[in-house]
Order: structure tokens, then sequence, then C-alpha cells
């Protein structure tokens, strides 16, 4: 059992002390290979919300006017001592979410990363000087931190979701409420106890758990918050952003997807079979990247599905804490409930199932990879972000056809094209009306890169120098010579 476990349970981070809520509330928290109970989380409400934000509100006026070398300095600790614990967090990881030890230890790592990236980024960051029209006069444009940020994260990846927000919002001289999912909270408190450690003031970081509703209401409503930034769902988003504004604030907006994978005639198949592992099956197909629909061209099209029955099958599940084990257990009841809607649903339109197809019958919410071919616009799986691990083929004949398709829907995350014709993958890139474009690439992530999506995927980038810019405001200076 990690350490890390016993030092979180039942506790929540407000203003440097480790509390539980007023009412002495908890949730429980499972883990969803087991079923098992792992501990107890408090059940904060509006109360511990307002007391987290005064905190941070406080906090803000002295940590905001700190040197840039300063915050960069103690970024540099977060991301050492996060890299010293990376097992014992990665179990911790893997025990609340599932996903295999190998695949969080990378998410500890890319977490690393982002914090590494934006202390680096914020010594980078300039205002400009802009040349004035007639006279001598002077404009000048400055960034400043905007202030108090309410960061609120999902369950899929709640580790590096929490550093993409945490990491530019210290580095730019923001403090933070945090509120990490009810289904793994333990990866977003590890931060408030690692962000001690290290030597972050007090009510710069705090982090409190309880009814998302509540809080979610408490954050918004609160006119010292200036910058919410939240990953997510884009029904929860929405209400979000209608809440922001009586009290206008910034928003940064991570939302659902519904990704096309394009593969065309002139494609590498091997590259498109690693790149269609690694963008569908990656957390059990619970990414807001991961691949929901495979477009495939007829010509291509049978020895793909025959490459991709063949991965699918030989997908190892099981505990993500064993060895060897590829697939772990979706989150819980209701994501293995979707699936099996998802899949009676193709079914019932004229699909056929290839591999997989059910449940497994051990203790735990396990599913097996699946590949559904035959799929057309009118199933659910071609408007709907599936979040399983479960492959539907759609078969195309011509680039103007994909690409209507691949459009065809409210969602602009992330996309995927597997063609060698350079001329194709530049009008694909014009063509696409979505925020990331992977071009013969299943895996886009990276800290450098601004993440994000169009359309109803989100608002904002996370990552990138754009991912800093989203938490300070700037100032333009009019100085009259
Ligand atoms: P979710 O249900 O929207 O929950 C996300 C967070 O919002 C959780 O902390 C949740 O708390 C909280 N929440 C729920 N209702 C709320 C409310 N009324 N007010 C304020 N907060 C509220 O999403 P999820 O199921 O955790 O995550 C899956 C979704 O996230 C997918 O759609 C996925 O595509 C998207 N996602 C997007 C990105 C991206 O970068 N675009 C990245 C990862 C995930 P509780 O868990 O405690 O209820």
């Amino acid at each position: 059992m990690t350490k890390f476990l016993q030092d979180l349970d039942g506790k929540n981070l407000i203003n440097g002390a480790w509390v539980g809520a007023d009412t002495g509330e908890t949730v429980s928290v499972i883990d969803p290979a087991t079923l098992n109970e792992l501990g107890h989380i408090p059940n904060c409400g509006a109360r511990e919300t307002e007391m987290a934000i005064s905190a941070a509100d406080a906090a803000f006026g002295t940590w905001s006017k700190t040197d840039t070398l300063y915050r960069t300095g103690l970024l540099h600790k977060l991301h050492d001592c996060l890299m010293d614990h990376q097992e014992a967090l990665a179990e911790l990881l893997t025990l609340e979410q599932g996903k295999p030890l190998a695949e969080a230890r990378g998410e500890i790592a890319i977490g690393a990363a982002y914090i590494r990236w934006f202390a680096e980024e914020i010594r980078r960051l300039k205002g400009e000087i802009i040349p004035a029209p007639l006279g001598q006069n002077r404009f000048l444009t400055t960034y400043h931190p905007i202030g108090v940020v309410g960061a609120i994260t999902p369950w899929n990846f709640p580790s590096s979701m929490l550093a993409r927000k945490l990491g530019p919002a210290l580095a730019a001289g923001c403090t933070v409420v945090a509120k990490p999912s009810s289904l793994t909270p333990y990866s977003g408190l590890v931060w408030g106890k690692l962000c001690q450690d290290v030597g972050f003031p007090d009510g710069v970081v705090n982090i409190i758990t309880g009814s998302a509703r509540t809080i979610g209401e408490t954050i918004m409503g609160h006119a010292r918050v200036r910058k919410v930034t939240f990953t997510g769902s884009t029904e929860v988003g929405k209400t979000l952003i209608r809440q922001s504004a009586e009290t206008v604030k910034k928003l940064s907006m991570e939302l659902g997807g519904n990704a096309p994978f394009i593969v065309f005639d002139d494609a590498d198949l091997d590259k498109a079979i690693q790149g269609a592992l690694i963008s569908k099956y990656r957390n059990m197909g619970q990414t807001c990247v991961c691949t929901n629909r495979f477009y495939v061209q007829d010509g291509i099209h049978d020895r793909f599905v025959t490459r991709l029955n063949e991965i699918s099958k030989n997908l190892k599940l099981g505990n993500g804490l064993e060895d060897g084990v590829d697939q772990g257990p979706l989150i819980n009841d209701s994501a293995v409930a979707k699936v099996e809607e998802i899949i009676a649903d193709a079914v019932a339109k004229g699909g056929t199932i290839e591999v997989g197809g059910q449940r497994q019958q051990s203790k735990g919410t396990f599913f097996e990879p699946t590949v559904i071919t035959g799929a057309h616009k009118d199933m659910l799986c071609a408007t709907e972000e599936i979040f399983g691990p479960v492959s539907v083929v759609f078969k195309f004949k011509d680039e103007d056809e994909v690409i209507e398709a691949a459009n065809a829907t409210e969602f602009g995350l992330a996309s995927y094209v597997y063609t060698n014709d350079l001329n194709r993958a530049f009008r694909m890139n014009n063509a696409l009306e979505y925020g990331m474009i992977g071009i013969n690439s299943g895996l886009i992530t990276t800290v450098e890169a601004p993440f994000g999506g169009l359309k109803e995927s989100g608002i904002g980038k996370e990552g990138g120098s754009q991912g800093l810019t989203d938490y300070l405001s700037l100032k333009y200076t009019c100085i009259g010579m």
C-alpha cells in the first residue's frame, strides 16, 4: 500500500492545514480493479470552499509579488520531488484509477514535465513595445498574474490534468483552489502534500473534495476567483460557462472529444496500427483524445481490420498493478453500461462484432477490447464519446467524403490522419475542424505544444506558451512624451 494513502486519508488542504469537512462527513473511494474501499475523503461544501478561496486570496497578496526566480526554484524542486516519488505516486494513481502501472508512471512523468516546462516558460515571458504612429509616445504591453484560480479536474488523468493547471498558475504568481474528482481524489490531494514538502507558502495551493455541484457553484460565484480552469465533460463545462457570467471570469475549458482516425489507402499500415493501439486503448479508451471513430479507405480497409483485430485480441486485461497488464478496469459501472449501450446500438443497426464485446465476469469493471466493423453515421458511436475500449470502423471511398464525416460533430479536440502524400496531409490540416491533428502519429500530447480543442471541445490551451498566458492579465500602457 502506497505510503501517501495513509497521509492523505480523510483530509483536505486549506490554508496550510490538513482538515476534514466541518460536518465530519466523508465519501468513500473505491479501487475499480477489486471494488475494495481504499479510504475516505472529506465531503466539503460551500463553507470550506469559501475558506479555501479566502486563504488563496490572502496568499495572493504576497505570492504574486515574489521574484520569478524564487517561484521557478520552488517549481523545479516540485518537479524533482515528483520524480523522486514516481513509483509511489504511480501506485496511488493505479489503485484509484485503474490504469496499468506503466501508464501511471508515464502520467507522473508528464505531470512533472509540465511543472518544469512552466518553470522555464515564465522566464521567457515578454510584453511588447508597440511603435507609435505619430509623435514620441510609447505604448507598452505587460503581463500580470490574474489572481485566484479555481481548478476542477477529472478522473481519467487525475495527476497530470492538475499539473497542467498548477504549473502555469504557480509560475505566473497566481494562487489556487483545486477540486479533484471524487472518484480519484488522492492523486489530486497529493499535489498539496508535495507542494508543502518543497516549501510553497500556506494558502498558495488549497485542495478540497466533496460535493461537486456546491464546490463548483461557490467557486464560480465568488468575485475573488478571477479565473477558472476546468477539464471534464462538455455538459459540466457548459454549466460552468453559464455560472461564470455573473462575475465575468476568464475561462479555460478542456472538454469532451470525438476523435476521427483516418487511414488512407497510401498509409503505412504498420505505423497506422501502432497509432491505433496507442490512440484507442491507452487508459482503456478513457482519454479525451482517444480515437472514437476509425475511418478506413476501401483499398486498405480489410488489411487494417485484420491487424486491428489481432492487436485488440492480444491486449492483456487485469489489475493494473500486475506485471504485463495492458488494460485495467473501466472507472465504474456507469462507464461499463455506457460501453454496453454503444455496442448494443451498433449491433442493432447492422454492425459486426469482430473481437470482444463483453464485460469480464470477474470482480471489478473490466471490459474486453472490442472491434466493430460496418459502422455508419446513424449509430451512437458516430456522435457520442465512447470512453471505453471499443474500436468502431467506418469504410470510406474518397477524401471529400471522409472530411465531411470527420467534421460532422460538435466536438473538435483531437484527430489523426495516416497518409504518405504530403499534399494530402496539408489539405487535411486545412480541412479538419480540430484543435489538434496527428499526421502519422497517434501520440500528440507534449508539454511544448498547445493542447486544446475547437468548437464544443473547449476554450483556451494547456501547455506551450499559450498555456501560461491563459493565467495572466494583459495590460496596455500609453506613455505620453
Ligand atoms: P465530469 O463529470 O465533467 O467531471 C469533471 C470534474 O467536474 C470532476 O471533478 C467532477 O467532480 C466535477 N463536476 C461534476 N459536476 C460538476 C458541477 N456541476 N460543477 C462543478 N464541477 C462539477 O467529467 P469526467 O467524467 O470526470 O471526465 C471525463 C470527461 O472529461 C470526458 O468528456 C473527457 O473527454 C473530458 N476530458 C477532457 C480533456 C481535455 O483536455 N479536453 C482531458 C481529460 C478529460 P466529481 O467527480 O466529484 O463529480
